[in-house]
């Protein structure tokens, strides 16, 4: 067992402060990783105050949107070698045999998926999370990030990025579809990427007028402003498909009714709260309402190349972990444009 630097907070709700974590020493299979960025990801927040309905493990060290270099690999690795740029994802393990893991949709795991922190590994032991630097994952749940990609940019596209291109895919987001996207912090900003790379009419739908231009900028046909009203109405029945990334309680019947016949609300951004909805907003047009988690392994390697070849990646500030705080504030004021990640070279210095 190693010890690493990191940020965590030491009881719930607490501020996040330096921590002296363990890792543990690289078996045969695993990957270990200095971390050069880690977004700072919304569940974040609501796991460190302890909002969702399970019992946070503390001191808790979040960050589960990581990018690095490869450190040292174990005697069998094969796919990986020192230097490579890589990412770890929101699990960094499952039982690899139920029919979700085989199907490689491991963060549907029968058993389970084992969360990059805040849950316990296979021997028990607590994970924890890329607000540190370093970190040790078996080699089937590395991914490859591609050079085309800024680090900084890559790091956010292993949550938020998946958790949008996962349901954008399932439900074939592409030409002659029209998808909404709802929300536009760092999930919705994403989805609008990808929906518009995938050939989809995307229309944005956003509370903040100031973030029309950049909507239309990642490629929104339409951007509308505002929750519900006129705007909202005109709109009724347009789309095929919505996905929802408001990560706060709203009123998902409103967001149902903006769905033509048989279209599909997607919900991806999980506000703690439960959410009511109007039974004549789903029976009326045969309406879903449905919901996605991140994605697995084969389809986060699909979405990073995807990435590479077009160009995309998300927007981000950086930001050194000392005022990773701080950066809690403004993304619960609304003001991340449109990702925190922190520069682990401020906890290196
Ligand atoms: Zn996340
Ligand atoms: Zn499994």
């Amino acid at each position: 067992m190693r010890t690493a630097r990191g940020y965590a907070a030491h009881t719930p709700g607490a501020p996040l402060a330096p921590f002296a974590l363990p890792r543990r020493e690289p078996g045969p299979h695993d990957v270990d990783i200095a971390i050069d960025f880690c977004g700072v990801c919304h569940s974040d927040l609501h796991q460190v105050r302890n909002e969702w309905d399970l019992e946070g493990i503390f001191p808790m060290v979040p960050g589960h949107e990581i990018v690095g270099r490869v450190a040292a690999t174990g005697a069998a690795v094969r796919a990986f070698a020192v230097g490579d740029r890589v990412g770890v994802g929101v699990f960094i393990d499952s039982c690899r045999a139920c029919p979700d893991c085989r199907a490689g949709l491991e963060q549907y795991c029968a058993a389970g998926m084992v969360p990059t922190y805040n849950g316990r590994d296979r021997d028990g032991a607590p994970t924890y999370g890329g607000y540190s630097e370093r970190i040790v994952v078996d080699e089937r749940y590395v991914l490859r990030v591609p050079t085309g990609i800024e680090p900084a940019a890559a790091a956010p596209l292993l949550c938020a990025g998946i958790t949008t291109w996962s349901p954008l895919r399932h439900w074939q987001a592409g030409p002659g579809k029209t998808v909404g996207v709802l929300g536009l912090g760092g999930l919705g900003h994403m989805g609008v990427k990808f929906a518009h790379a995938l050939g989809a009419h995307v229309v944005a739908f956003t509370t903040s007028p100031a973030k029309a231009d950049d909507a239309r900028r990642w490629g929104a046909a339409e951007v509308v402003v505002g929750a519900g009203g006129a705007a909202w109405e005109a709109r009724a029945g347009s789309l095929d498909f919505l996905l929802d990334a408001v990560s706060a309680a709203h009123d998902v019947s409103a967001g149902i009714e903006l769905l033509r016949r048989d279209g599909t609300l997607v919900l991806v951004g999980l506000p703690a709260q439960a959410l009511a909805v109007r039974p004549f907003a789903l029976v009326d047009r045969r309406r879903r309402l449905a919901g996605s988690a991140i994605g697995g392994i084969p389809e986060t390697q699909e979405m990073l190349d995807f990435c590479a070849a077009h160009g995309i990646a998300a927007d981000v500030q950086a930001i050194p972990i000392q005022q990773v705080n701080e950066a809690y504030e403004r993304l619960l004021r609304g003001q991340a444009r449109y990702r925190f990640v922190i520069d682990l070279a401020s906890l290196r210095a």
